[in-house]
């Protein structure tokens, strides 16, 4: 959940990229940003264009996708590339990990892992890290009861 502080912070964020990259403030982009601040977790550009057609708020889908494509460039959201799904976006705030079922592609949030990004630059070869998602694939506990229950 982000505060009010924070949702201030994001778009004076998006807002000074548009303006760096001399783009439109559109009504539409910050609608968007919006309806992601109030997601709770992971979203995906489909799940954005419904909830903001079920308020009545009419916008393209490819609106949709590319202000996604913006607000990850901002760093106002990540871009997140699990293989199980098209692409999934959260708002970026505390570094944490993600537990992924690989039967019924469930996402579950856990504490960062025990390291910061600074501590290991020295393993990087000159790559520079934004933030650290890590994923840890397996098998939820819901998914491994549903299995012991056909046995
Ligand atoms: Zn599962
Ligand atoms: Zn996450």
């Amino acid at each position: 959940m982000s505060d009010i502080t924070d949702i201030e912070i994001h778009k004076k964020r998006f807002t000074d990229f548009l303006v760096s990259k001399r783009m439109r403030k559109t009504p539409e982009r910050f609608e968007i940003l919006n309806c992601a601040l109030n997601c709770n977790g992971h979203f995906d550009a489909d799940l954005l264009y419904n909830l903001l057609e079920a308020n009545g708020y009419h916008v393209s889908k490819a609106t949709v996708y590319s202000t996604l494509e913006l607000l990850s460039e901002a760093g106002v959201v990540r871009k997140l590339l699990f293989d199980t799904h098209q692409a999934r976006y959260e708002i970026a705030d505390e570094s944490h990990s993600h537990l992924i079922c690989t039967v019924c592609g469930e996402i579950t949030e856990i504490a960062p892992p025990g390291f910061e990004v600074k501590s290991c630059a020295d393993m990087l070869n000159g790559f520079h890290p934004s933030y650290i998602s890590t994923c840890i694939y397996g098998i939820c506990r819901k998914c491994q009861m549903k299995k012991k229950d056909r046995k």
